[in-house]
């Protein structure tokens, strides 16, 4: 919908009313994290900086501070991938023999995870030698700065060896305890192993094709196509009205009081913008003007990147589509934090981009509830 009659820069009284954002404390984090903010409280009118040519409207205040307080499965994991190494079966071989090379086997979107004796939780890794190469394939997914190379087996179960208090767990449970490394190195594994599970057969032939490139390529001994690991772009959109109000919906099948950010998929020949624009008037019949960009996120359930954004709604008259969204409101901050003291809506939870797209426009932290 009208994604050319969007406004391209910030007019005053947009800029104006996100001065109120910085309104409410942020608790989560200290202020040195955080740069000068950008915008004066809504009552002052909005000047421009001394420097001449540079206009304040071209700062944007929505940006999240992600390198100080990353969003789960984005923390920096310390493991360099490597690529280069990808198609060099030399340096593979030897690296997958060498003693300090860490394996764990992936299945379904599962891992082993264990908890240490101080508490903290892991992904259960072994030396190659102990690990289960048998109808294994192997993934080869870097090394960190101590050289310790990582892999992966894709197996078609987990290990039978659950000692001590191992467990399976998939991304979404794991994603919240594992440390970085451990959670990048799943994350990394988890999106390579369903690529690898749905592309088996080649798109321009039919030809079974044949696992290259540690696991990163599937080549095709008919036609000789190389496919790569694909990644479907979506959109995830915190929508804000010019009362400062949040747009959340209920998806169709999640269950009462479950509100979240709207979200689709990006479709063939339309930007990211016109994604985020067409999605919020299909699912609930809002229009959308600015659109701004804040993070990103690998959801590898089973493909997809996800595109974070905080969009300004045009219009507040709301009409859901009913097929994928049930019902969606607005909601002030007031409103919102008594519908989570009430129970009426559930607070978010989980490793989604979206509990954070929405803490953005809170302004403090949300309420937190156990993983379900
Ligand atoms: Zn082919």
């Amino acid at each position: 919908m009208g994604p050319d009659r969007a406004p391209d820069t910030a007019g005053p009284d947009r800029h104006a009313a996100r001065g109120t954002l910085e309104g409410p404390p942020r608790t989560a984090e200290p202020s040195r994290t955080r740069p000068t903010p950008a915008v004066r409280p809504p009552d002052r009118p909005p000047t421009h900086t001394a420097t001449p040519g540079k206009m304040e409207a071209h700062v944007t205040t929505w940006t999240d501070h992600t390198a100080e307080r990353p969003i789960s499965l984005t923390a920096p994991s310390g493991v360099d991938r490597a690529a280069h190494h990808r198609l060099d079966e030399a340096w593979l071989a030897a690296a997958w023999s060498h003693p300090s090379t860490r394996v764990f086997v992936v299945s379904g979107g599962q891992v082993l995870i264990d908890e240490t004796p101080d508490g903290r939780t892991e992904l259960l890794m072994t030396p190659s030698f102990e690990a289960p190469l048998t109808e294994a394939h192997r993934y080869f997914l870097g090394i960190d700065d101590d050289g310790v190379s990582y892999f992966a087996l894709q197996k078609d179960s987990l290990p039978g060896r659950m000692d001590q208090s191992a467990r399976a767990a998939g991304l979404r449970e794991a994603g919240l305890l594992l440390s970085p490394r451990d959670a990048g190195l799943m994350t990394h594994a988890v999106g390579l192993e369903n690529w690898q599970r749905t592309h088996r057969f080649c798109s321009r032939c039919g030809e079974r094709t044949v696992i290259a490139a540690a696991g990163h390529i599937r080549r095709c001994p008919a036609c000789g196509a190389e496919h790569y690991p694909r990644t479907d772009p979506a959109v995830i959109m915190a929508v804000t009205d010019e009362s400062d109000r949040i747009l959340l919906g209920r998806q169709v099948h999640w269950p009462e009081g479950r509100f979240s950010t709207l979200a689709g998929f990006v479709e063939p020949g339309e930007s990211i913008e016109q994604s985020v624009r067409r999605e919020v008037f299909e699912e609930a019949g809002i229009t959308v003007g600015p659109v701004e960009y804040v993070a990103s996120q690998p959801w590898p359930f089973p493909s997809s990147l996800m595109l974070g954004f905080m969009a300004r709604a045009t219009t507040t008259d709301i009409t859901v589509d009913g097929d994928e969204i049930h019902e969606a409101r607005w909601f002030s901050r007031d409103e919102l934090r008594a519908a989570f003291e009430s129970g009426e809506v559930l607070p978010p939870y989980g490793i989604s981009i979206a509990a954070r797209l929405i803490e953005l426009w809170y302004g403090e932290p949300l309420p937190t509830r156990s993983f379900v």
